[in-house]
């Protein structure tokens, strides 16, 4: 039995999966406030109580999280739930647990979730990307998490938005210190910023990306034109990976991965911006949703 773990800022998630990747038990707690041992002890709770209700022994546990381990001093860095940053968290909860666990970065568990047995089971290199409140990405290779020595692979969301066929892109500043960071221009909040200044009507201050998409549907001309641009720069972005990794599929996830059309436009507008006469790579949407981060962490474990 594997276990998975899924570190949310609201909330922590667990769930137990068989061999093959069937769902057996699920629990859900609210995250406790910004507390370090609070969470250990809690992911504990998560994982006795599940192997309590299903009486079949110890399970093999991974963990995701929103940050990087630090290869240098195995300890959590990046995570914006800020109580984990500087921990040896997989060192806590082995000690917790009484047994090895596997803590890996959470878009990396969404794109190894999606490799396992969601959209992109069976192919050899798979981009996870995700769209959500922020930008970023894992890469999976042979089933498993392609980590790096940065603890980095597949961030691009940090890289700089290609301008070769927008001259005027806006001069946009990032939480990271660089200006005109794809995550701002292509996550939720960017796309509802984008549409603010081009639109900077009072209606459109108080719109997020969900409702601009909607808006666009109806055909309202604003938020037609927002969404034109938000396709035409995540298909710029994504071909800068795409010309360097050229991976089997790319699956979307996140929040705007549920815009219906997206994947249909990023791929109309893909061929102008990669570097091969054709193009055969596949952008889907993701098949797990919002449980391929807690499906993801089951799966750092092999059969
Ligand atoms: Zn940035």
């Amino acid at each position: 039995m594997r276990i998975g773990v899924d570190l949310g800022g609201t909330k922590i998630e667990a769930i137990a999966l068989d061999a093959t990747g069937r769902e057996l038990a699920r629990r859900r707690i609210a995250s406790p406030s910004h507390d370090y041992a609070l969470t250990i002890d809690a992911v504990r709770a998560l994982v006795e109580g599940l192997e309590a209700e299903l009486g079949a022994g110890r399970g093999r546990v991974g963990v995701g999280m929103p940050g990087a381990i630090s290869s240098l001093t195995g300890r959590i860095k990046n995570a914006n739930s800020t109580e984990l940053n500087g921990r040896p968290l997989a060192e806590d909860l082995a000690r917790a647990l009484g047994r090895e666990v596997r803590v890996e970065n959470d878009a990396n568990c969404f794109a190894l979730s999606e490799a396992s047995d969601g959209a992109g089971a069976g192919r050899r290199l798979v981009l996870g990307v995700i769209l959500g409140t922020g930008v970023g990405g894992g890469i999976v290779h042979d089933g498993r998490v392609w980590v790096g020595p940065n603890a980095i692979a597949g961030e691009w969301g940090h890289n700089e938005m290609p301008s070769r066929t927008e001259p005027g892109l806006p001069d946009t500043r990032c939480y990271c210190g660089r200006r005109r960071c794809i995550e701002t221009f292509v996550s939720g909040p960017g796309l509802a910023a984008d549409h603010r200044r081009d639109a900077p009507s009072g209606a459109s201050a108080t719109l997020d990306a969900a409702a601009i998409a909607t808006l666009a549907r109806a055909s309202d001309p604003d938020a037609v034109a927002t969404m034109a641009r938000f396709y035409e720069r995540l298909a710029a972005a994504l071909a800068t990976v795409i010309n360097v990794l050229d991976p089997d599929v790319v699956v979307l996830g996140g929040g705007l991965s549920n815009i219906e059309p997206i994947c249909d436009e990023v791929l109309a507008r893909l061929p102008a911006h990669v570097f091969s006469d054709t193009l055969a790579t596949p952008v889907v949407r993701n098949r797990h949703g919002d449980s391929s981060g807690v499906r993801g962490a089951a799966w750092l474990w092999p059969a």
